[in-house]
């Protein structure tokens, strides 16, 4: 099969297989695959809109026993820079990020040993009852593996508590690249692929609203990655009509600053921007039945934000107020609503502010 038959296949929204992915990934040109991928972002999404939030991300704790290898946010139980946000810092930036226009916070940090599922529930509650309009786009698959785990309770059980104390959407976190060969080097102590998948299907099946995510350039092949894109594809096939499910897909480039990924294992992120290109544009393709795919600005920066819109994005992101995680590895663009919107009209689409959902606002 020669590429230009694939470009029809995915052209009739057919599924790629992991091979033909593969075949796409490493033999197509990149401006053929960014042809392809633009007219299936119009297919998904027609017209020149694209998407960005005012969101805020605050880290619950920064005390978790996973010690990922490219994470350098994290602390031991009993470091003496460990912490867990109390309410008044919680109110600090609840209230800022209001006066900001925003009203949703990326609630995560580290799976500490001493949190357990009561800990979540009254936080969430507690911010609801402060403030009632605020969303929380909370935790992740790992999170509620642990959580189930530690309380000897079903993932449906965990989810459900969580939604009913506030939670309104569950981040695609800790996906890194669903390969447990990949997992074993990166990320030991966390999730299996298989895990996080279930934590998924539950959540699909509760009709919460997710998201999905890739980590990507560090130990994994490009056969994982695409096997990565196929899993999340046919896991987003099971969901029933009219769920949410996969609400958007968002790649995230590994950034190796001060990690152990580096620093010990020697291994660096080999992320650049016509490969970030690549990824977006194949995602697009091999995921046709997910809507949205968000270029990860916060970490690519404005020029190859604004080409990620010609190559099947269709979303910018979010005007990050913190961003620890990512911030401590080594990611430095900054952007305010204005700026971001600026970004968005300079590559030739109009900007909408959406929520969490996805919807326009
Ligand atoms: S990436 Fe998340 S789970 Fe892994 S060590 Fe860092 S905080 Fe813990």
């Amino acid at each position: 099969m020669v590429v230009e038959q694939l470009y029809d296949k995915a052209l009739k929204l057919l599924p790629l297989d992991e091979d033909e992915g593969v075949m796409l990934y490493k033999k197509a040109p990149l401006d053929e695959l960014m042809f392809v991928a633009d007219k299936l972002r119009q297919f998904h999404n027609p017209g020149k809109n694209v998407g960005w939030i005012i969101d805020r991300n605050v880290n619950i704790t920064n005390i978790c026993f996973s010690q990922c290898t490219f994470c350098n946010f994290c602390r031991k139980k009993g470091a003496g820079d460990g912490y867990v946000t109390n309410e008044n810092e919680y109110r600090e930036k609840i209230d800022e990020l209001f006066a900001l226009g925003g009203d949703q916070i990326l609630l995560q940090g580290g799976m500490n040993p001493d949190l357990g599922l009561s800990f979540y529930i009254d936080l969430f509650k507690r911010l609801k009852e402060l403030y009632p309009k605020l969303k929380l786009h909370a935790l992740g698959p790992p999170e509620i593996v642990y959580l189930a785990r530690k309380e000897k309770k079903t993932y449906n059980e965990v989810l459900t508590s969580l939604v009913k104390a506030g939670l309104d959407s569950l981040p695609g976190a800790g996906a890194e690249i669903l390969s447990d060969r990949v997992r074993k080097l990166v990320s030991p102590a966390k999730a299996t692929s298989g895990e996080w998948i279930e934590v998924m299907r539950t959540a699909h099946k509760l009709n919460l609203p997710t998201s999905a995510t890739i980590i990507y350039v560090h130990v994994e092949t490009v056969e994982e990655r695409i096997s990565h894109l196929i899993q999340l594809r046919e896991l987003q096939d099971e969901k029933q009509p009219g769920h949410y499910g996969f609400i958007t897909f968002v790649p995230w480039p590994f950034q190796d600053e001060n990690t152990v990924l580096n620093m010990k294992l020697h291994i660096k992120s080999s992320y650049n921007g016509p490969d970030y290109l690549k990824l977006i544009a194949v995602s697009r393709i091999m995921l046709s039945n997910i809507r949205n795919i968000q270029a990860s600005v916060l970490t690519v920066g404005k020029e190859i934000g604004m080409l990620s819109l010609h190559a099947g994005a269709n979303d910018l992101g979010s005007v990050m107020i913190e961003e620890n995680v990512v911030s401590a590895a080594g990611a430095t663009n900054r952007f305010n609503a204005e700026y971001i919107q600026s970004i968005i009209k300079e590559a030739g689409f109009v900007p909408v502010r959406r929520n969490q959902k996805y919807e326009l606002i």
